[in-house]
């Protein structure tokens, strides 16, 4: 590949990594406006349940809570859909321990956990599911490398605790 064609094919990279990040704050501002709508029912439900209580009705507020109960359990299930999506847009995941590791990785550098495979980020079931072939594990750690594991000689960050590719415990931590 020549030089140019080196400097166009960097070009996109960059310009997919900056349409991501568009794409990043504009669900993270959706997060921020479905949060904002769960405060209001709550705040909503406690004044439901103040007017039933001094007008001595305690059953009239009970149409309001039920109602807005259902909005809020699907706000928060909205929520939770669109922060894997900013996840997965930024090639992360979380951990049970609340680690954000890279996308990829297998085992938690922090607590050890295993991770399933493929991956825990699940795209709608109804959605045809695009096989993409396998990242190339060089391609993603562009990370300081301080250490390697000592079982598959994997990249390590100075704080991990296990290895992300085989969970191997790092000596020393
Ligand atoms: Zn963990
Ligand atoms: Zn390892």
């Amino acid at each position: 590949m020549g030089f140019f064609d080196k400097l166009k094919e960097s070009a996109s990279k960059a310009a997919d990594k900056a349409k991501d990040s568009v794409e990043v704050v504009r669900l993270n501002s959706q997060v921020a406006a479905k949060r904002k709508e769960i405060e209001k029912m709550y705040l909503q439900i406690g004044e439901a349940v103040f007017e039933a209580y001094t007008s001595n009705a305690e059953s009239a507020a009970e149409e309001l809570i039920k109602a807005n109960s259902a909005t809020i359990i699907t706000l928060k299930q909205e929520i939770e859909q669109l922060e894997i999506k900013i996840r997965t847009l930024k090639d992360e995941k979380d951990c049970v321990c609340g680690q954000v590791l890279p996308l990829d990785a297998k085992f938690c550098s922090s607590c050890g956990h295993r991770f399933e495979e493929p991956s825990e980020v699940v795209v709608q079931a109804n959605e045809p599911v695009a096989i993409e072939a396998p990242h190339e594990a060089a391609a993603t750690t562009e990370r300081i490398s301080v250490k390697s594991c000592s079982n598959c000689q994997a990249t390590l960050q100075a704080d991990d605790r296990f290895c992300e590719n085989c969970g191997t415990a790092v000596e020393g931590q």
